[in-house]
């Protein structure tokens, strides 16, 4: 996994199907950086942190997370950075750093609908030791938007309605004109099949018409120009 420039301030080191890695986000600012998504785990971040340290680049001093499922945000506890999230995401949290992690609470989350056959397939990989699993909400939270200001370049965080989760959050740095997604594109996993929501896709595709920007940094795809991700996101529409 390399991690790649894709404007002046911002970096991103692409996502790794195997174990449902995300792929996470740097912007390098003159008072620090700020790192989009935490990882699925300790030994995802620290491989962030030693791609950062090969590109001379410092460790962040902010970190905000898109959402609380469990590969955006099971590193929170591995940072020493100031954390933050929407406040929906840090309920989640809250509510997850409460679940315990053997086969039968897995499969019992599996039986309510908590947790999907997808994410325990990929826990079970990217953990070889369960017990090691740590879920901590974020420091600081907010609701509707949060602006970080660091020095020359700003990020805006902003809840926005997905059809993936109810708590995405997705960070604007204008400047530069990219957006990270997170999940936010996303569809929900149901059964064998991955399911699109018609009123929600046709909410979060008319909030992304209405944004400016040139560069999306996807959770689980490559990159993409605003005028192919719409065309992507149109095309499924059409298909439902
Ligand atoms: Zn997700």
């Amino acid at each position: 996994m390399k991690l790649s420039k894709i404007s002046e301030h911002i970096y991103y080191m692409e996502h790794d199907p195997e174990t449902d890695r995300p792929a996470l986000g740097y912007i390098k600012g003159k008072k620090g950086g700020f790192m989009m998504d935490a990882g699925n785990s300790a030994a995802h971040y620290q491989l962030f942190m030693e791609k950062l340290q090969e590109n001379q680049l410092p460790s962040p001093r902010y970190l905000s997370v898109t959402h609380a499922h469990w590969d955006h945000t099971f590193a929170l506890w591995a940072t020493d950075a100031v954390t933050i999230a929407g406040g929906k995401t840090n309920k989640e949290l809250e509510k997850m750093s409460h679940w315990t992690w053997d086969d039968a609470s897995m499969e019992k989350r599996l039986e309510t609908g908590e947790d999907s056959d997808f994410s325990d397939t990929h826990i079970r990989k990217e953990y070889t030791h369960r017990s090691d699993i740590k879920v901590k909400t974020a420091e600081i939270s907010f609701n509707g938007s949060m602006t970080i200001d660091l020095g020359d370049i700003t990020c805006i965080l902003r809840e926005i309605v997905s059809p993936h989760c109810r708590d995405s959050v997705i960070f604007l740095i204008p400047q530069d004109e990219v957006i990270f997604l997170g999940d936010s594109y996303c569809s929900v996993p149901k059964g064998e099949e991955w399911v699109y929501d018609k009123v929600l896709l046709t909410a979060y595709i008319d909030e992304l018409e209405r944004i400016d920007f040139r560069h999306a940094i996807k959770g689980h795809h490559p990159p993409q120009t605003k005028e192919a991700l719409l065309a992507e996101l149109r095309a499924e529409w059409k298909r439902l």
